[in-house]
This record gives C-alpha cells, structure tokens and sequence, in this order.
C-alpha cells in the first residue's frame, strides 16, 4: 500500500501478511493519513457497486454522484429500514440493499419491537472484520513487548442461532464470525495463540464451553501472557464461575480426567489431549490460591506471566472497572477495539490507557462516517459527562429532529464535541444511525479519535442488554396492574443496574401506597415476585436471553420504599443542580448518593423467581 494507492483489494482491504507487524503499523499510518481520499473513494465505491439495489435506485433515480447521495439519501434508523430487512429474511432474492449477497443477517444487541435488529453481512465483510481483528496486533506489539512467546487466554463464546423463513442464518455478529471460515482456519499467528481450542469456543452449552475453556487456561497458565473476553461482563462471570468450580476443575487436574457432565464430543477430545496426564502439583499450586479468603489479585496468582486483561471496560461496561481491579492485582484493562452489528468501527491505538481515557481511532476504510452533532444539554446546562456509557440521570438527551441537522463527515469534525455515529457500510446500510455518542478527543494523523460517551436512549445495562426509559415503562405498567387490582398503587419508580455482585442484576425502587388512606400496603411476597417476574417477561428479548440462558443477569429485585422516598430524592437532585420547575424523577439512578438515599428508605425487597421465557427469533 503506498500513499497515493491507499487500497489494493476490492471492497478497500489492503492485502499484507498480518505476521508482518511493520506492514501492519504501515498500513494503520497509511489509513489514518490518506482519512479524506479514503472515506471519499469508500463512498463511491459503495454508490458504484449498490446504485441500482431496490433501496438505492429510489433516491439515487440511476445517478453515482456523492453529493446526490447525500442530498437525497435520508438519515435512518432501523424502523425505516426494517421492511427491507424482513424483505430479505424471507426469501426475496432480489437486490434489495446490496449488490453483494447478504449471507447472513446479524442480531444486534439493540432491539426493535422486543426483538433483535437484524444487521446485514456479506461473504467480504467476513474479510472486512478479519483485517480489522488483524490491524490489533500490531498496535499491542507495539506496547507490550513479546507477546509471540506465550498464549492468549480469551474465552470467547457462541450464542443460539436460528434461521430466517428463507433459510438465512440469524446470529451475533462475533458468533458468525467464531462459525466462518476467516476465524476456524485463520492461518498461524504466533501473536495469536489461544489456550482455548476452537472446539471449547464453538461449543453451544455456555456452561460446558466455559468450564472446557478454564480448564485449558488453568493447565496451560504458565504460558498465559494476556487473559481476556470480550466485555468485562464475560470476563467476570468466568471469574465467579471459576470461583463456584474451582474445586473440580482442579480434581481434573490432579487426576488427568474431565468431568464426566462434560459430554460435547469436540470438547472432551480436545481437552483431554491439553489434560494429557495427572498433574498433581499444578492442582495443589491451583487449589493453594482458590482456596486464599480473599481473591483480590487472583489472576495475577492463577496466571503470573499475565501482562494486561482484554476487556471492553468502555461504555456500559465501565462499571466493572472497580471489580475488575480488584481481582487483577494491578493489570493494566485493555479496550481494543469498537464494533457492532453494523460494522466495525474503531481501534484503541493507546491500549494501555486508563478505562476512562480509552479513545477509539475510527478505521476509514470500514465504512463511510458521518456524524450528526449532538447539542442537547443537561437540564441544568451541563454537557455530557462520562456516565458508564448509558446515559446519565433521567435520559438528558432530548431527541431532536435530526432530519433537519446536517451531518458532518469525519475529516471535518472538531475537538471536543459531541457527535451520533452514522454509517453508510459496504453491507447494505445507508446513511444509517447506529445509536452511539462519541466525543472527538484528539486525531491520530488526520484521523479523528473519539470516546464513547453513551449509547442513546440505554438507561439500564448489565451484560449486552440495552434498556431504554421506554422500555423501562412499559414493564413497570404491566405489573403494576397486579398491584391495582389489590387495591395498590404504584405512586412512583426509579431503577439501577446493581452490579455490586456477579451477575449484576436490575432493582427497582417502588413507593407503594393503599388506594384512599395513603398508608403504605401490607405487601404479599407471591404478588410483589410476580410483579418482579412480569417486569422481566416485559423486557426485550435481549434482556430475557442474557437472564434465562446466558445467566448474565440476575433475578430483577423491587425495593419498596418509605412514603416521602421520593420527595427526598426530588430535594436531592435539585440541591444538585436540577431546577425544580423542571425536575422529572429519573428513571435511573447512577450516583451513589441519589442510591444511598432510596437505600437508606427501604422497607422490603423482592426478587423474581423465575426466569423469563426466552427463544431464538
Ligand atoms: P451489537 O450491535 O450488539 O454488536 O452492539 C454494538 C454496540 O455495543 C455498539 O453500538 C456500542 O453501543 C456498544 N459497544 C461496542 N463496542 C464498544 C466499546 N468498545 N465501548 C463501548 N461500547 C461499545
């Protein structure tokens, strides 16, 4: 790749050898230099191959002009692409948003209708992406040195698939990319070893496929070099799994024998080969440090030539900084990478900065960006502030007509504002809103850098699950119509992603009062846990995967609080700054103050009982 010739291969991949880490650095310097020339041919490129798709020739009318796409071409979010998603789910063949054919559609995190968004992918995205996971490694080489002389170990894991009417496979985006090709046989990478062989990744039965994967790590842990999974939700739950198993992992390993439960054929193949024989003294150096009281710095213990976790702590994953510290003994928590569904974004190029100076360099040759500012304030006039990646308070972002506002492209936006990610992707999306606020932090070359400041409209997060305020209501007003019909009414709620143990789990804070005498209720556990449960049956399909089959969320609480809890909390806000004319009662709450105060007022507790149904689309 040279400077006037910024790409080789169709679809804008530059071909190099990934073992070749100067190339790679080349190639990231060549990108984030030539960000204009790049996003502008990326653009046409784009225009070139789908003018004549169904969704395209409605605006374009046959022309390939850029400034005609960004004319006419409007600014959407799913509901108005969705027809044409459903189009291709069952079956109609035609070129419907892309000239390439979509091969698989993947399932989002975000939801439509309780349901997860589908997202295109065609046969070069695959490639797209492993370019991109490739571009990684050069950017660690560069910060950690001899990374070729150990193994990595990231569990990474599946999740249900299931076919579209017309035979598609619906699945995660990092599930579709586990099953290709680029990932099973990716050619030998010596700065990409794994503990964990394919087999113990592919494996459906989350609980075999963890404790397979633990295992290997456990027996290969003086090789370990880097530990990680993809958010740091995962990651923890393999540590409290770890925590709950450590006692049989270790009897394998004294004995040389898996586990007869684990029943997979793939797995128990493999890890009996990494097993190999009985290994009584690494069981007893194991065992010595599970069994210490404190597990504070056990995955410096388990694994000492460990140099930093992968993770994404950014976003809402931010609130298992703390956590996370706590167990790694000092590790430095490295966010690599910013993807989605959609397409991936953007690479960490300082990964050992602090969790909350993590800025993501977006990698021009991805996707063509654009940017609508986002100007909203805080009621109280303050900007946005890091706010663990969903948004702060009551929703502060007032939903603008963003029709009316321009976009900006990415060579033209400016330090220190706020702006919401649109993509136009080689897969099929156009001029599309991904749903993310970014800030512009600073330029690597000419290429911007941006924080992840929050996801728009996410008031409630644990895991992937993404709960809107709307969402969030909806729920409340189902259940509480058990409460109506004894006579109760719900007066007022609030909530909070309570993640102070593994796995977080969402409270709810009612104030309960007896229609007529204004006295708090005698409250009957049965109806107030069925008011937990059909909270959660109303959530969306997200939130009822990670609770039922994930295990990632635990059981929905209601905290019933004292008459007046929420007056205190109004006097709080507005001691904060909230101005009373105005003041809305958040529907989440994230200072621990505003927390303490409900906390400080609660007059019993209730949990769900049961897991709410979940099924794949
Ligand atoms: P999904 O479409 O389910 O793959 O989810 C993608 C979304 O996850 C993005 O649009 C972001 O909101 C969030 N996300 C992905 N990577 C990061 C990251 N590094 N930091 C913060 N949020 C992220």
């Amino acid at each position: 790749m040279t400077r006037g010739n910024p790409c080789q291969l169709p679809g804008m991949l530059p071909n190099y050898d990934p073992n070749d880490n100067e190339a790679g650095m080349k190639i990231l310097e060549d990108l984030t230099e030539n960000v204009e020339q790049i996003q502008q041919r990326v653009l046409e490129e784009i225009i070139t191959r789908n003018a004549r798709t169904d969704y395209l020739k409605g605006f374009l009318d046959g022309q390939f002009d850029k400034q005609v796409f960004k004319k006419t071409v409007p600014v959407v979010n799913y509901e108005d692409i969705k027809p044409y998603i459903e189009r291709i789910a069952n079956g109609d063949s035609s070129n419907i948003i892309s000239a390439e054919p979509i091969i698989e559609l993947l399932t989002s995190s975000g939801t439509s209708g309780g349901q997860p968004k589908m997202m295109p992918s065609t046969a070069e995205d695959l490639h797209r992406k492993t370019f991109f996971y490739n571009l990684l490694v050069p950017v660690m080489n560069k910060y950690v040195d001899g990374l070729d002389e150990g193994k990595a170990m990231y569990l990474l894991f599946v999740k249900p698939e299931t076919k579209t009417p017309s035979g598609l496979m619906a699945r995660p985006v990092l599930t579709s990319y586990y099953k290709s090709n680029n990932f099973q046989n990716r050619p030998f990478n010596r700065f990409n070893v794994y503990t964990s062989p394919d087999e113990t990744i592919l494996c459906s039965d989350s609980k075999q496929s963890m404790y397979c994967q633990l295992l290997c790590g456990l027996v290969q842990r003086q090789e370990v070099l880097r530990v990680g999974a993809v958010f740091a939700s995962a990651f923890l739950r393999a540590i409290k799994f770890l925590e709950d198993n450590w006692k049989e992992l270790c009897s394998n390993i004294r004995t040389g024998h898996v586990s007869d439960w684990i029943t997979d054929p793939g797995c128990r193949k493999v890890v009996s080969l990494v097993l190999n024989e009985p290994k009584p003294e690494l069981a007893d150096l194991i065992e010595h440090d599970c069994s210490s009281k404190s597990w504070e710095g056990i995955i410096k213990k388990l694994w000492p030539r460990t140099k930093y976790i992968e993770v994404i702590v950014t976003g809402s994953m931010a609130q298992y900084v703390s956590t996370l510290e706590y167990y790694s003994g000092g590790l430095p928590l490295v966010s690599t990478m910013y993807a989605s569904s959609e397409c991936y974004f953007g690479i960490n190029f300082k990964p050992l900065s602090k969790p909350w100076d993590v800025s993501y360099t977006l990698i021009p040759n991805m996707a063509y960006f654009e940017f609508l500012p986002v100007k909203e304030k805080n009621e109280d006039g303050a900007q946005y502030v890091q706010c663990n990646g969903v948004c702060k308070e009551s929703c502060m972002e007032k939903e603008t007509e963003k029709e009316d506002v321009e976009t900006v492209e990415l060579v033209d936006v400016k330090l220190g504002q706020y702006y919401e990610l649109v993509v136009t992707t080689f897969t099929g999306l156009y001029r599309y809103r991904v749903g993310d606020i970014l800030m512009v932090t600073g330029f690597h070359n000419k290429a911007p850098q941006f924080r992840f400041v929050h996801r728009r409209n996410v008031v409630l997060s644990i895991d992937t699950d993404k709960t809107s305020e709307e969402d969030l209501l909806k729920a409340v007003t189902k259940a509480k119509v058990i409460v109506e019909s004894l006579g109760i009414l719900l007066i007022e709620y609030t909530s909070y992603a309570d993640t102070s143990s593994i796995p977080g789990h969402y409270v709810l804070f009612w104030e309960l009062t007896s229609k007529g005498n204004n006295h708090l209720p005698v409250l009957d556990p049965k109806i107030m846990e069925q008011c937990c449960s059909t909270v959660e049956e109303s959530l969306d399909s997200v939130y009822r995967r990670c609770r039922r089959k994930d295990n990632s969320i635990g059981p929905l609480e209601i905290r019933v609080v004292q008459h007046g809890t929420f007056d205190a909390l109004m006097d709080f806000c507005v001691s904060q700054g909230s101005s009373v004319n105005q003041y809305k009662t958040p529907r989440c709450i994230k200072s621990g103050e505003a927390i303490n105060i409900l906390d400080s007022r609660v007059v019993a507790r209730f949990f769900s009982q049961k897991a709410p149904f979940w099924e794949p689309v």
